[in-house]
């Protein structure tokens, strides 16, 4: 006898199972990530169509098995990432940033504060005029969800907490130019990214991140230093994160013919 209960979700992903059905990873915020069996899914009518779409929010109704497979039965209170969804930066930003939390935490290990980070993050994703900004916001807070603590505050020699400072890989911290000579291989990052990335460490909610306007080489900036940092402290691969890669350094081949004509 199935015992039914009802939980909020957020939909990580879904995958096609066998011929008919569909397996749905949901985030849900009062068991964790779990991973739900829909049978005969690939039916246009399926009642869960439209609650299995990546990246919505529901409450569910579903069996929540200890072990296995779990299954929804039904959900309400939909709300979807409508701008997200058919944004195609958005939506591979969106896809990297589910796979981030599936690649975090085991499944079934619940976290309320990973849940509100991934809540409020796709709320500022929908809005936001400037995604990359949102996924730095997004990578700086989940690296204590993998482990890593970085020193943003001062220098990771003296106390200084002003300055035009660079990052030092190995020391996981800021150095401040007094001691750019500890670190031969600093990373040589402008100081106005390295100012934006400690501005994102001090935010409590993405939903102060305003209306933003960064230069190009900013932006840059900031991708590679938080690239270079979940390469050497994270170290996953992910196929959403390559699939950004290839797309912004299409963008870029773009911009630079459109320059030279
Ligand atoms: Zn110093």
């Amino acid at each position: 006898m199935a015992y039914y209960q009802e939980f909020e979700g957020i939909v990580l992903f879904q995958l096609p199972h066998r011929e008919k059905d569909a397996l749905v990873k949901i985030f849900t915020k009062e068991h964790g990530k779990m991973m739900f069996f829909l049978k005969n899914f690939q039916q246009n009518n399926h009642p869960l169509k439209a609650a299995s779409v990546p990246f919505t929010k529901a409450v569910f109704l579903g069996h929540i098995s200890d072990q296995g497979l779990s299954f929804l039965k039904d959900s309400r209170d939909l709300v979807h990432c409508t701008s997200v969804f058919e944004d195609i930066y958005k939506n591979a930003y969106a896809t990297y940033m589910m796979h981030l939390v599936d690649a975090a935490i085991e499944d079934r290990v619940k976290s309320q504060a990973l849940y509100l980070l991934l809540e409020e993050s796709l709320l500022a994703l929908q809005r936001t005029n400037c995604p990359q900004l949102v996924v730095h916001y997004f990578e700086i807070k989940m690296l204590s969800f993998f482990g890593i603590k970085l020193n943003l505050s001062h220098c990771a020699f003296c106390q200084q907490m002003e300055g035009a400072f660079d990052f030092s890989i190995s020391h996981q911290a800021i150095i401040c130019p007094n001691h750019f000579e500890q670190d031969n291989y600093r990373m040589h990052i402008s100081p106005k990214a390295i100012h934006i990335i400690r501005q994102l460490s001090y935010m409590t909610s993405p939903k102060q991140l305003g209306e933003v306007h960064l230069r190009q080489e900013t932006m840059n900036e900031l991708k590679r230093l938080m690239d270079e940092i979940y390469e050497e402290y994270v170290g996953i691969h992910l196929k959403s994160k390559k699939y950004i890669d290839q797309m912004v350094d299409w963008e870029q081949r773009v911009m630079l013919i459109k320059k030279e004509t």
